[in-house]
Protein backbone atom coordinates (compact mmCIF):
# COMPACT_ATOMS: atom_id res chain seq x y z
CA UNK A 1 0.00 0.00 0.00
CA UNK A 2 1.67 3.55 -0.81
CA UNK A 3 1.92 5.67 1.72
CA UNK A 4 3.38 9.62 1.75
CA UNK A 5 6.53 8.89 -0.25
CA UNK A 6 5.23 6.98 -3.30
CA UNK A 7 1.86 9.41 -3.26
CA UNK A 8 4.45 12.51 -3.31
CA UNK A 9 6.84 11.25 -6.33
CA UNK A 10 3.15 10.58 -8.27
CA UNK A 11 2.15 14.08 -7.57
CA UNK A 12 5.24 15.39 -8.84
CA UNK A 13 5.34 13.62 -11.62
CA UNK A 14 1.44 14.26 -12.68
CA UNK A 15 2.15 18.27 -11.64
CA UNK A 16 5.46 17.65 -14.30
CA UNK A 17 3.44 15.61 -17.20
CA UNK A 18 -0.19 17.12 -16.70
CA UNK A 19 -0.21 20.92 -15.83
CA UNK A 20 -1.45 23.27 -18.18
CA UNK A 21 -3.25 20.68 -19.82
CA UNK A 22 -7.00 20.47 -20.79
CA UNK A 23 -9.42 17.86 -20.04
CA UNK A 24 -11.07 16.29 -23.06
CA UNK A 25 -12.35 13.18 -22.09
CA UNK A 26 -13.76 10.87 -19.28
CA UNK A 27 -14.39 7.53 -19.08
CA UNK A 28 -15.70 6.08 -15.82
CA UNK A 29 -16.61 2.18 -15.47
CA UNK A 30 -16.93 2.06 -11.02
CA UNK A 31 -19.39 4.46 -10.19
CA UNK A 32 -18.50 3.85 -6.36
CA UNK A 33 -15.50 5.33 -6.84
CA UNK A 34 -17.09 8.96 -7.72
CA UNK A 35 -18.51 11.69 -5.31
CA UNK A 36 -21.05 12.24 -8.44
CA UNK A 37 -22.84 10.61 -11.16
CA UNK A 38 -21.06 10.13 -13.76
CA UNK A 39 -22.44 12.25 -16.27
CA UNK A 40 -22.72 14.87 -13.87
CA UNK A 41 -18.74 14.21 -13.58
CA UNK A 42 -18.11 14.09 -17.23
CA UNK A 43 -19.87 17.72 -17.70
CA UNK A 44 -18.41 19.37 -14.74
CA UNK A 45 -14.90 18.00 -15.51
CA UNK A 46 -15.08 18.91 -19.58
CA UNK A 47 -12.55 21.68 -21.10
CA UNK A 48 -10.97 22.37 -17.16
CA UNK A 49 -7.31 22.78 -17.33
CA UNK A 50 -4.96 21.46 -14.93
CA UNK A 51 -3.81 24.50 -12.90
CA UNK A 52 -0.92 22.35 -10.15
CA UNK A 53 -1.15 18.42 -8.67
CA UNK A 54 0.18 18.50 -5.03
CA UNK A 55 -0.57 15.95 -2.33
CA UNK A 56 -1.36 16.15 0.91
CA UNK A 57 -0.86 12.14 2.57
CA UNK A 58 -1.95 9.78 0.43
CA UNK A 59 -4.52 12.20 -1.26
CA UNK A 60 -3.52 13.73 -4.72
CA UNK A 61 -4.89 16.86 -5.28
CA UNK A 62 -5.75 18.13 -8.84
CA UNK A 63 -6.29 21.91 -8.97
CA UNK A 64 -8.73 22.74 -11.82
CA UNK A 65 -9.13 26.26 -13.69
CA UNK A 66 -11.89 26.97 -13.11
CA UNK A 67 -12.32 26.71 -9.40
CA UNK A 68 -12.49 23.08 -8.85
CA UNK A 69 -10.89 20.23 -7.35
CA UNK A 70 -10.06 16.65 -8.67
CA UNK A 71 -8.91 14.22 -5.24
CA UNK A 72 -8.02 11.00 -5.87
CA UNK A 73 -7.05 8.39 -3.28
CA UNK A 74 -5.61 5.01 -4.45
CA UNK A 75 -6.66 3.02 -1.55
CA UNK A 76 -4.96 -0.35 -0.81
CA UNK A 77 -2.61 0.15 -4.06
CA UNK A 78 -4.22 1.17 -7.13
CA UNK A 79 -2.48 1.92 -9.99
CA UNK A 80 -2.36 5.38 -11.63
CA UNK A 81 -0.74 5.47 -14.75
CA UNK A 82 0.41 8.02 -17.47
CA UNK A 83 0.09 7.97 -20.94
CA UNK A 84 1.92 9.61 -24.19
CA UNK A 85 -0.98 8.56 -26.12
CA UNK A 86 -3.93 6.43 -26.39
CA UNK A 87 -2.35 3.24 -28.25
CA UNK A 88 0.25 3.22 -25.38
CA UNK A 89 -2.10 3.30 -22.49
CA UNK A 90 -2.91 0.44 -19.81
CA UNK A 91 -5.37 -1.91 -21.14
CA UNK A 92 -7.03 -2.15 -17.16
CA UNK A 93 -8.52 0.52 -15.76
CA UNK A 94 -11.92 1.60 -14.14
CA UNK A 95 -10.87 5.71 -14.93
CA UNK A 96 -9.02 6.99 -17.76
CA UNK A 97 -9.01 11.35 -18.46
CA UNK A 98 -7.64 12.81 -21.25
CA UNK A 99 -6.41 15.95 -22.34
CA UNK A 100 -6.81 17.84 -25.67
CA UNK A 101 -3.03 16.36 -26.64
CA UNK A 102 -4.11 13.04 -26.38
CA UNK A 103 -1.81 12.91 -23.36
CA UNK A 104 -3.45 11.74 -20.12
CA UNK A 105 -3.68 8.73 -17.41
CA UNK A 106 -6.07 5.69 -16.37
CA UNK A 107 -6.27 4.52 -12.65
CA UNK A 108 -6.50 0.90 -12.25
CA UNK A 109 -8.46 0.02 -8.39
CA UNK A 110 -7.66 -2.77 -6.39
CA UNK A 111 -9.88 -2.41 -3.54
CA UNK A 112 -11.05 0.72 -2.70
CA UNK A 113 -10.38 4.27 -3.91
CA UNK A 114 -11.78 7.51 -5.07
CA UNK A 115 -11.87 10.52 -7.72
CA UNK A 116 -13.94 12.85 -6.39
CA UNK A 117 -14.84 16.18 -8.29
CA UNK A 118 -15.47 19.46 -5.84
CA UNK A 119 -15.94 22.88 -6.70
CA UNK A 120 -13.31 24.46 -4.51
CA UNK A 121 -15.86 26.51 -2.19
CA UNK A 122 -16.84 22.60 -0.94
CA UNK A 123 -12.65 21.94 -0.44
CA UNK A 124 -12.92 22.96 3.57
CA UNK A 125 -16.32 20.61 4.04
CA UNK A 126 -15.11 17.19 1.76
CA UNK A 127 -15.21 15.07 4.15
CA UNK A 128 -12.53 12.89 3.36
CA UNK A 129 -10.11 15.16 2.93
CA UNK A 130 -10.52 18.43 5.10
CA UNK A 131 -9.49 16.89 8.11
CA UNK A 132 -6.34 15.71 7.44
CA UNK A 133 -3.08 16.51 9.31
CA UNK A 134 -0.35 18.23 7.57
CA UNK A 135 2.51 15.97 5.65
CA UNK A 136 5.68 15.87 7.14
CA UNK A 137 6.91 16.61 3.54
CA UNK A 138 5.09 20.02 3.42
CA UNK A 139 7.25 23.05 4.09
CA UNK A 140 5.50 24.11 7.06
CA UNK A 141 5.84 21.02 8.61
CA UNK A 142 8.72 22.39 11.12
CA UNK A 143 10.12 21.52 14.41
CA UNK A 144 8.70 24.04 16.08
CA UNK A 145 4.87 23.10 14.37
CA UNK A 146 5.42 19.46 15.37
CA UNK A 147 6.51 20.38 19.18
CA UNK A 148 3.35 22.21 18.93
CA UNK A 149 1.64 19.25 17.27
CA UNK A 150 2.57 17.28 20.41
CA UNK A 151 2.13 19.16 23.25
CA UNK A 152 -0.48 17.57 25.77
CA UNK A 153 -0.84 14.35 23.83
CA UNK A 154 -1.27 10.99 25.97
CA UNK A 155 -1.52 8.56 23.19
CA UNK A 156 1.26 5.95 22.28
CA UNK A 157 3.39 7.52 19.49
CA UNK A 158 2.93 4.91 17.39
CA UNK A 159 -1.08 5.16 17.33
CA UNK A 160 -0.69 9.37 17.36
CA UNK A 161 1.77 8.87 13.95
CA UNK A 162 -0.64 7.03 11.96
CA UNK A 163 -3.67 8.85 12.91
CA UNK A 164 -4.32 10.68 9.98
CA UNK A 165 -5.60 13.89 11.53
CA UNK A 166 -2.21 14.58 13.30
CA UNK A 167 0.10 13.72 10.50
CA UNK A 168 -1.08 12.35 6.77
CA UNK A 169 1.02 9.56 5.04
CA UNK A 170 2.57 7.78 7.80
CA UNK A 171 1.48 4.13 8.05
CA UNK A 172 2.42 1.15 8.93
CA UNK A 173 5.47 1.09 6.73
CA UNK A 174 7.70 3.59 7.02
CA UNK A 175 6.16 3.96 11.01
CA UNK A 176 8.86 1.31 12.08
CA UNK A 177 12.19 2.44 11.11
CA UNK A 178 11.25 5.87 12.22
CA UNK A 179 10.38 4.78 15.56
CA UNK A 180 13.64 2.69 15.38
CA UNK A 181 15.89 5.49 14.25
CA UNK A 182 14.28 7.96 16.78
CA UNK A 183 15.03 4.78 19.48
CA UNK A 184 11.45 4.89 21.08
CA UNK A 185 9.30 1.74 21.65
CA UNK A 186 5.92 2.35 19.34
CA UNK A 187 3.93 1.78 22.95
CA UNK A 188 5.76 5.21 24.46
CA UNK A 189 3.29 7.84 25.54
CA UNK A 190 3.60 11.14 23.93
CA UNK A 191 3.53 12.88 26.88
CA UNK A 192 6.82 10.88 28.50
CA UNK A 193 8.84 12.19 25.63
CA UNK A 194 11.52 14.66 26.97
CA UNK A 195 12.50 17.76 24.43
CA UNK A 196 15.34 15.66 22.62
CA UNK A 197 13.27 12.81 21.81
CA UNK A 198 10.59 14.47 20.41
CA UNK A 199 13.56 16.53 18.15
CA UNK A 200 14.94 12.97 17.17
CA UNK A 201 12.04 11.64 16.37
CA UNK A 202 10.80 14.81 14.25
CA UNK A 203 14.38 14.25 12.48
CA UNK A 204 13.78 10.55 12.12
CA UNK A 205 10.18 11.03 10.02
CA UNK A 206 12.54 13.72 7.78
CA UNK A 207 14.68 11.40 7.28
CA UNK A 208 13.46 8.13 6.47
CA UNK A 209 10.37 9.70 4.48
CA UNK A 210 13.01 11.70 2.30
CA UNK A 211 15.40 8.44 1.84
CA UNK A 212 12.28 6.65 0.20
CA UNK A 213 11.68 9.39 -1.95
CA UNK A 214 14.98 10.05 -2.84
CA UNK A 215 15.11 5.82 -3.85
CA UNK A 216 11.79 5.98 -5.98
CA UNK A 217 9.64 4.71 -3.21
CA UNK A 218 8.69 1.29 -2.46
CA UNK A 219 10.47 -1.87 -4.47
CA UNK A 220 6.45 -3.09 -4.44
CA UNK A 221 4.87 0.03 -5.97
CA UNK A 222 4.90 1.90 -9.31
CA UNK A 223 5.28 5.58 -10.00
CA UNK A 224 3.10 7.42 -12.52
CA UNK A 225 5.67 6.47 -15.23
CA UNK A 226 4.82 2.44 -13.76
CA UNK A 227 8.14 2.35 -12.67
CA UNK A 228 9.07 0.40 -9.63
CA UNK A 229 10.80 2.09 -6.60
CA UNK A 230 14.07 0.89 -5.15
CA UNK A 231 13.52 0.73 -1.78
CA UNK A 232 13.33 -2.69 -0.98
CA UNK A 233 12.69 -4.96 2.37
CA UNK A 234 16.31 -5.27 2.69
CA UNK A 235 17.21 -1.38 3.14
CA UNK A 236 14.43 -1.28 5.84
CA UNK A 237 16.58 -0.80 9.25
CA UNK A 238 13.92 -3.19 11.54
CA UNK A 239 10.51 -3.03 9.46
CA UNK A 240 9.52 -6.49 8.47
CA UNK A 241 13.19 -7.82 9.69
CA UNK A 242 11.59 -10.36 12.55
CA UNK A 243 15.21 -12.46 13.58
CA UNK A 244 17.70 -10.12 11.64
CA UNK A 245 20.58 -8.42 14.16
CA UNK A 246 19.93 -4.88 14.93
CA UNK A 247 22.00 -2.33 12.59
CA UNK A 248 23.39 -0.67 15.63
CA UNK A 249 23.82 -3.15 18.58
CA UNK A 250 23.11 -6.79 17.25
CA UNK A 251 20.02 -7.73 19.22
CA UNK A 252 17.65 -9.88 17.06
CA UNK A 253 14.79 -8.03 15.89
CA UNK A 254 11.15 -8.60 17.29
CA UNK A 255 7.97 -8.68 15.49
CA UNK A 256 5.14 -7.56 18.40
CA UNK A 257 1.41 -6.77 18.36
CA UNK A 258 0.81 -3.01 19.50
CA UNK A 259 -2.78 -3.05 19.34
CA UNK A 260 -4.28 -3.83 15.99
CA UNK A 261 -0.85 -3.39 13.90
CA UNK A 262 2.28 -5.34 14.42
CA UNK A 263 5.45 -3.29 15.10
CA UNK A 264 9.24 -4.28 14.72
CA UNK A 265 11.56 -3.58 17.04
CA UNK A 266 15.23 -4.07 18.49
CA UNK A 267 14.39 -4.81 22.25
CA UNK A 268 17.69 -3.25 23.21
CA UNK A 269 17.23 0.07 21.31
CA UNK A 270 13.52 0.99 22.09
CA UNK A 271 12.72 0.30 25.45
CA UNK A 272 8.98 0.79 26.20
ZN1 LIG B 1 19.49 -2.40 18.80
Amino acid sequence: MPELPEITIIAKQMNKELAGKRITEIEATQPKNLNIPILDFKKKSYGKVVVNISNRGKWIFIKLDPAYYMLINLGMGAEILYFASDHKRSEKYQFKLTFSDKTGFTIHFWWFGYVHLIPESDLKTHKLTANLGMSPTEETFTLQYFQKLLTHKRVAVKNFLTNQKNISGIGNVYVQDILFKAKLHPNRKISDLSEKEIRDLYSAIINVLNRSIRLGGLAYERDFYGRRGKLTVNKFLVGYKTGKPCPICGTLIKKIKTGSTHSYVCPKCQLP
